[in-house]
């Protein structure tokens, strides 16, 4: 009898966009004739720049060509690109990273998720609060969470740490220590951040008590403020405790390409139950040789495009079009009297919801006064309920639009 892996079934079923998927299409069919604007799904709208569109079609020349052809490539990812990144990415910040702890993949939620493979089960898992639901739901499959309380709103086994405005968005030491701690900045969904004497203080923490900090800055290109940092490496002491995920995918627009990395520093130790400490960069290095084939030649020649001096300036065009919706929301928000988070140096913008309502009966309010959608916070973990998420990807004239119908709600 085959069995199955019971975890999967403490799972809750991500509702969240389901259920705004089925309210919108019910408003719509009720409202033929409304023009629903959407600024909730965190996803790109502008088109893949055209240095990295030349560099991909150049690269499938190249692969019908005998004398150019590629099979196989290396799992961690070719040396093209792992050096461009240290190079771009890492050494014009005064961070000093070799190729050969940088491993390219198709996604970082993939890699959010794969990264628990080489990590004990046992492990104390800590999440920020509200938070990308990945990292949550890849360690309650893997059995580090146990069964859901309907009443809070949590997992049992899972150390939740608030993120709100009353600490101002900067999580808190937690009680209970964990092993695992997810951190991710630019924030999905607060679009908050966190400076470097803050970041400091959680690298300083997890030294201390041997833990691991997973550092998500997929929003990294976002950041307009110079004093932030687009790293975890900016701080001294974070290569031994800190496993870096980056993605192309907002930053260059590659959601539908496909291609990040992790960075999993040679310093970087785990530890047996004996307490013998282990390299992790060579478990990540025998997973992926393992369980991955590598990322296909054409997009790793795209995102090496990115770091050409065409593609950045083509990237940073799109990334301040992107920035520019953004203000439009958080001005315009604050002119309608709402108390607005997030939006300088991220793409969301995460506002405080009327007093007496919920997120959910916001959006429902929303939706049917100003036929905008966006998406309720509670959907992020319980420390998002009061709160709701809009995005900055839609286009900048439908984003005028939807201020502008808010304003008149
Ligand atoms: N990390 C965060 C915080 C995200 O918000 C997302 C996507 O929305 C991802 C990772 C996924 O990135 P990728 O497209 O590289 O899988």
């Amino acid at each position: 009898m085959i069995t199955i892996n019971e975890n999967f079934l403490n799972l809750q079923d991500s509702y969240l966009f389901q259920t705004i998927a089925k309210k919108v299409a019910e408003f719509q069919t009720n409202n033929p004739d409304k023009r629903i604007i959407k600024l909730g799904i965190g996803d790109v709208t502008r088109p893949i720049v055209p240095a990295v569109v030349d560099a991909m079609y150049k690269a499938i020349d190249e692969m019908g060509n005998q004398e150019t052809f590629r099979g196989y490539g290396p799992e961690q990812g070719y040396s093209f690109l792992r050096e461009k990144i240290v190079e771009n990415d890492y050494l014009k910040r005064g961070v000093e990273i070799s190729p050969d702890e940088i491993f390219i993949s198709d996604g970082a939620k993939c890699d959010c998720g794969n990264i628990g493979d080489i990590l004990g089960l046992n492990n104390r898992v800590a999440i920020t609060d509200p938070v990308y639901p990945v990292y949550l739901d890849t360690n309650i499959m893997a059995g580090r969470g146990s069964s859901f309380d309907e009443k809070t709103g949590k997992f049992e086994n899972i150390i939740y740490i608030p993120a709100t405005a009353e600490n101002n968005f900067i999580p808190e030491f937690p009680s209970e220590v964990p092993d695992m701690i997810y951190l991710c900045f630019p924030n999905n969904p607060t679009g908050t951040t966190l400076s470097k004497e803050e970041l400091k203080k959680w690298v300083d923490y997890a030294k201390e008590n041997k833990s691991l900090i997973l550092f998500d800055s997929a929003y990294e290109s976002f950041i307009q403020d110079e004093n932030i940092p687009h790293s975890i490496y900016e701080v001294e002491g974070a290569k031994e405790v800190a496993i870096e995920f980056r993605s192309f995918s907002k930053t260059a627009g590659f959601t539908g390409i496909r291609c990040a990395y992790a960075v999993v520093p040679k310093e970087l130790k785990g530890y047996t139950k004996k307490g013998e400490d282990v390299d992790l960069n060579k478990l990540w290095n025998r997973r992926q040789g393992t369980k991955f084939n590598g990322v296909s030649y054409p997009v790793q020649r795209a995102a090496e495009a990115i770091y050409t001096k065409e593609g950045q300036k083509q990237i940073k065009e799109n990334i301040a079009y992107y920035m520019e919706n953004a203000k439009i929301i958080k001005d315009g928000l604050k002119e309608a009297g709402f108390i607005v988070y997030g939006g300088e140096n991220a793409p969301y913008i995460w506002l405080k919801v009327p007093d007496g309502l919920s997120s959910w009966e916001f959006f429902d309010k929303l939706l049917n006064e100003a036929n905008v959608v966006g998406t309720p916070g509670v959907g992020f973990g319980p420390s998002g309920e009061g709160y709701f998420r809009l995005t900055a990807f839609g286009t900048k004239e439908n984003t005028i639009e939807a201020i502008a119908r808010i304003k008149k709600m």
